[in-house]
């Protein structure tokens, strides 16, 4: 079976996600911070950029599986749609075939 590149953007933001809820469980640990540096969950492969983000927005947005928080210019119009827009970070929500790929892992 060959995987589309949606299917691929996808795995690999995920892949993100999950070390992001790390970081933040981390930091969590160390004590309350103000900000959160999470990696930014584009579907670059090699982009490791960081995002700085608030802990409370950080919470918000997770808990829906299909947002992910990118660097700016780090969306993809072909596979999602950005939902908020600020100087440190898009949150974009996956579309089409993507966001399908996101709930069947679920
Ligand atoms: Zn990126």
């Amino acid at each position: 079976m060959k995987s589309s590149r949606e299917e691929r953007v996808a795995r690999n933001e995920e892949l993100f996600q999950e070390v992001n809820q790390e970081i933040e469980k981390l930091e969590e640990r160390l004590g309350r911070p103000k900000t959160l540096t999470i990696l930014c969950e584009c579907g670059q492969k090699h982009c490791l950029e960081g995002v700085e983000v608030e802990p409370a927005v950080y919470q918000r947005v997770r808990s829906n599986p299909l947002l992910f928080f990118v660097v700016p210019g780090h969306d993809d119009a072909a596979v999602e749609r950005v939902l908020e827009r600020t100087e440190q970070f898009l949150v974009v929500e996956k579309s089409g075939r993507a966001a399908e790929v996101v709930r069947r892992a679920r």
